[in-house]
């Protein structure tokens, strides 16, 4: 069996959901997760935030304009009186559960319960649709078997026993929907996969059930070596492996949500990228192959804090970067970069969430400098054939760019550079003129 997870802008409006019904009925049974219409999370989010801030009013505005939105959807989207019914009831439903946040304190059990509503709704109706058009379908509700952990990793084990048990109580029936995104915590409550996480959820069901093929199906004609939303003259690549997939999601190509390979990766299954409005177009192909060599693609991620800590203890001395490391783990902060020279190392983290407690720490061992609004540029490729030539190709190609920290040499695939967000365009698009395309 195959797993298709179709993006926001695939189930965008009620001609795209439409679009995607001729794309899966081929009569295979498969498996088909959903992401909520595009900007809807967004949307949510929004409110989440103005009912932290207590402004319920412009919340309530949010909602009302989000939900004639979708009273509209519905009413383009069935044919039959008694599944435009049933289609409201559905939008009826998750607006109610919107609206009691609206009243009394709100929380993060509140804001992940909002978040949530988007692809509760695309799922419900786009089932509804199937059904309207003839195709035996089944919602799969992703909250009976997706599960994250105490320290919210993706509860492999659960998952694998849950969605088995799941298909076995759902009548057979050759399509299966379900929810991306979505998943319980390891309080029973609901949580999810953080932004984008639809991706994630295709490869960890295509993993459980040991899929043919994991598809991700989005707006573009696959995996292009450089980010098309910032550079010109992005080119789309045949294939990739999966450890090069991976690094380019982990370092910010916003087509994969970071977390997406490994579980395709552990369980050698294709993952294949496709564009949901240019069907026809072979996309992307995620393997344990790759073509050829050298470099491959490039890729950005934002919001990197640079630390710096200084200290002339850390001349000669032993166990210096045992302490350091131990104050990052105390924080549960992960660290993305490090370069180290005599008297001073330079580490980089994604997330400022505990940033004072870990600055305060860091001083009882030297100064501590603190950059923030830096992006790591990850260059990916297959570099060990290219020992010679990989790092000055880089180099010359990055000539004039304040270059604030290297990587190289963490693993064989990538060769990452921090520079200011300021420069992130002119860094991405001088190593697609000079390196991809020269
Ligand atoms: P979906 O809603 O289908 O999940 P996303 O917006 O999350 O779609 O991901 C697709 C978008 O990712 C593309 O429209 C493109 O702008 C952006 N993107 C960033 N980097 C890349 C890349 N290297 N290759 C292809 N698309 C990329
Ligand atoms: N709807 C979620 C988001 O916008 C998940 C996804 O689209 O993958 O982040
Ligand atoms: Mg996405």
């Amino acid at each position: 069996m195959k797993v298709l997870k179709f993006g926001g802008t695939s189930v965008g409006s009620p001609e795209n959901m439409r679009a995607v019904i001729d794309l899966i009925t081929d009569g295979e049974q498969k498996i088909i997760v959903l992401s909520a219409m595009s900007g809807t999370t967004n949307s949510l989010v929004e409110i989440s935030n103005y009912l932290y801030k207590k402004n319920k009013e412009t919340a309530r505005i949010f909602i009302g304009e989000l939900e004639t939105k979708y009273k509209k959807v519905v009413a383009q989207l069935f044919s039959s009186e008694e599944n435009k019914k049933s289609g409201l009831k559905v939008i009826r439903q998750s607006f109610n559960t919107i609206k009691s946040f609206t009243s009394g304190s709100f929380s993060k059990v509140g804001e992940n319960a909002i978040l949530a509503q988007g692809e509760l709704i695309s799922t419900q109706l786009f089932t509804l649709l199937m059904n309207e058009n003839g195709y035996k379908t089944k919602l799969l509700p992703a909250l009976d078997f997706m599960m994250i952990d105490e320290d919210k990793v993706a509860d492999t084990h659960y998952i694998r026993k849950n969605i088995k048990t799941v298909l076995k109580e759902v009548d057979n029936a050759d399509y299966y929907i379900t929810q991306g995104f979505i998943c319980r915590n390891a309080s029973n409550e609901i949580d999810n996969l953080q932004r984008g996480g639809s991706d994630y959820t295709a490869s960890l069901i295509g993993a459980a059930i040991e899929a043919d093929e994991i598809q991700i199906w989005t707006d573009i004609d696959g995996f292009h070596n450089n980010d098309p939303r910032f550079v010109e003259n992005t080119k789309k690549i045949d294939r990739l492996s999966f450890n090069e997939a991976a690094e380019l999601a982990y370092f910010g190509a916003k087509i994969l949500h970071p977390q997406t390979v490994l579980p395709a990766k552990v369980q050698n299954i294709p993952v294949r990228l496709k564009n949901t409005m240019n069907p026809t177009d072979g996309g992307t192909l995620i393997s344990s192959e790759s073509d050829g060599q050298g470099i491959k693609a490039v890729a950005a991620k934002d919001k990197i804090t640079a630390i710096k800590i200084r200290s002339a203890r850390m001349l000669n001395a032993y166990g210096f970067l045992k302490n350091v490391f131990a104050v990052f783990e105390k924080y549960q902060t992960p660290i993305d970069m490090i370069s180290t020279s005599e008297v001073a190392v330079s580490i980089t983290i994604d997330s400022v969430q505990n940033l004072a407690g870990i600055k305060e720490d860091l001083g009882k061992f030297g100064t501590v400098e603190v950059d923030s609004d830096m992006s790591i540029v990850c260059i990916v490729g297959d570099i060990i054939h290219e020992e010679r030539g990989f790092a000055p190709k880089v180099f010359r190609a990055l000539n004039g760019i304040p270059i604030r920290m290297i990587s190289y040499g963490g693993s064989k695939f990538n060769i990452s550079v921090l520079v200011p967000t300021v420069n992130k365009k002119e860094t991405l698009q001088a190593l697609s003129d000079n390196l991809l395309n020269g």
